[in-house]
């Protein structure tokens, strides 16, 4: 089965991909509790280079840059960096496709084409895991089975709408939009691909999708899986780079809508470069999210939901529950059942099963989370840090908690995107209704009580897209997510995501 994979690229060797198969976790951690339980990575085939997915073709990359494993450093393969003649090739090849085939397809057979290709990723679903924890830092645990099964059910969902668009909006009549340009970001990488991907599909637009930089190889998969599912050439087309790459796509005068997941500050970015355009634009940005743990909480039940909030995913998240309000009576308590928990995850080799928090994704970010972290220390706020070694390879950095925080920290208002969480105390509800509402983000927030009733009081009081209620991180492709002021506008999941890919009438 992985040799399927490899088709399409002229010229390029392929290497198996086992980097992390001869490293003891040993290499990782040393002197923990659990005998190593490594995923096997060789049946995980990577080609040394991989080219530009434009038009059903696998076009040759000019320039060239490294994608490596952050937990390792080992170079795991090459990729192109795409200028604006490549740009303009894939957006031209998606425009002949969106003309000539997709968008006067019916609805049931574009269907048909998305339900393939959900099947297929379920099928190739451990192999698809182990490439994405490889490249991005990501623990296997969660990959296999928080990223993978979503990206399935995604496509699966999706899948489905495709031959209902005229039932989905009562009295109104529902038509495609034409190209549309999608970037997305390094922390779910596979996942925001099917985000993206597919609602615009099923609503039977055409994509040029841009992977970030350090985290292109599932994108580049993917695009083989689209292959293999014997989709039109040009409805789908992967063309990597940075950021510049990433602007020349959202720039494109022939891109009908770009869908934008990442910082606050590109998105912003984004605004300028389409103000006055008349393109539309959905834009999914950063957040800061408050988590409010009240004094009549099941208290070892939130504190799950806090480490579950911060440091899933390493804190590269962004509904991630980085701002913890405890209610004062048992703030204590709470920190003191934290701190105990913290020590106990595991840290290390993100191959391993029994790893809780990986690698950080790049030098870059983790710069950046340290920068944010000596600010803390630096304005007042007391650092703790889980006692965890850290590897002697790669990039990490130990779970983090700041207390004695104020609402002016820049700890408190910035989204650090690593594993750091700030905790406030609070007592009132309303008082901390206001502190949570204190922060230019509004992507995501959570509630623990033992009272419905303050649940209903208290989400329907923050501003934010998705709010949780006695847990936290929960995803569903039924689901709409999104935010409000800086983190963004546009609902992605559900019905309301097919609405921004649609020219309802
Ligand atoms: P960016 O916003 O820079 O990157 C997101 C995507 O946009 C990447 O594919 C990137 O390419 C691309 N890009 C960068 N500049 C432009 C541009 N001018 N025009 C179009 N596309 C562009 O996020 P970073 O990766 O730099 O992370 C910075 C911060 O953003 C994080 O610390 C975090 O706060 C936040 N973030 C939020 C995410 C979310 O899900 N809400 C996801 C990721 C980051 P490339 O990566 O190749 O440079």
């Amino acid at each position: 089965m992985p040799e399927a994979q490899d088709k399409g690229a002229a010229g390029s060797k392929t290497k198996n991909a086992s980097p992390g198969k001869n490293k003891s976790r040993h290499d990782f951690v040393e002197g923990d509790r659990y005998a190593p339980a490594p995923e096997n990575s060789e049946h995980v085939v990577l080609k040394e280079s991989y080219d530009f997915y434009i038009g059903g073709e696998w076009l040759r990359a000019p320039k060239r840059t490294e994608t490596r494993n952050p937990a390792t450093g080992e170079v795991l393969a090459e990729v192109g960096e795409a200028g604006p003649g490549m740009v303009k090739k894939a957006v031209a090849a998606a425009r002949k496709a969106y003309e000539q085939t997709w968008s006067t397809m019916p609805g049931r057979e574009r269907g048909k084409y998305l339900f393939r290709l959900a099947r297929l990723i379920q099928e190739r679903s451990r192999e698809f895991a182990v490439v994405e924890t490889m490249d991005g830092g990501k623990p296997i645990r969660e990959s296999r089975d928080i990223d993978l099964p979503l990206v399935a059910a995604h496509f699966f969902y999706y899948a489905g709408w495709a031959d209902k668009l005229d039932y989905a909006f009562p009295g109104r009549t529902a038509h495609s939009i034409g190209v549309i340009g999608q970037v997305i970001p390094w922390n779910f990488p596979l996942l925001m691909a099917a985000w993206k991907l597919a609602p615009a599909l099923a609503c039977g637009n055409t994509v040029v999708i841009k992977p970030a930089e350090t985290t292109p190889l599932t994108a580049l998969k993917l695009a083989e899986l689209i292959e293999e599912a014997g989709f039109p050439p040009g409805v789908v087309n992967v063309l990597t780079g940075g950021g510049k790459t990433g602007r020349h796509l959202v720039r494109h005068p022939d891109i009908d809508k770009v869908a934008f997941t990442g910082s606050t500050e590109v998105g912003k970015m984004i605004q300028r470069d389409l103000a006055g355009t008349g393109r539309r634009y959905t834009l999914e940005l950063g957040g800061k999210a408050a988590n409010i743990i009240f004094d009549d909480a099941p208290v070892n039940q939130a504190v799950e939901g806090i480490v579950n909030g911060i440091f899933f995913n390493q804190g590269h998240v962004c509904c991630a529950g980085s701002r913890l309000f405890v209610q004062e009576g048992i703030a204590d308590t709470v920190v003191r059942k934290l701190k105990r928990r913290m020590d106990n995850l595991v840290l290390g080799d993100p191959l391993d099963k029994n790893t809780d928090v990986g690698a950080i994704n790049s030098q870059e970010q983790l710069d950046r989370i340290k920068v944010l972290v000596d600010s803390g220390k630096e304005e007042g706020a007391k650092c703790w840090q889980s006692g965890q070694k850290l590897p002697r390879k790669g990039l990490w950095f130990k779970p983090t908690i700041f207390t004695e925080c104020a609402q002016s920290h820049q700890i408190v208002q910035k989204e650090i995107f690593g594993p750091v969480l700030a905790i406030q105390t609070f007592r009132t509800p309303e008082e901390a209704v206001e502190k949570a509402n204190n922060t230019p983000y509004g992507l995501s927030g959570g509630v623990w009580t033992d009272k419905g009733s303050k649940i209903f009081k208290i989400t329907s009081q923050i501003r934010a897209g998705v709010l949780w209620a006695n847990t936290f991180n929960k995803f569903d492709p039924a689901s709409p997510f999104g935010g409000y002021k800086e983190s963004g506008l546009g609902r992605e999941g559900g019905l309301q995501g097919l609405a921004p890919y649609l020219d309802l009438q």
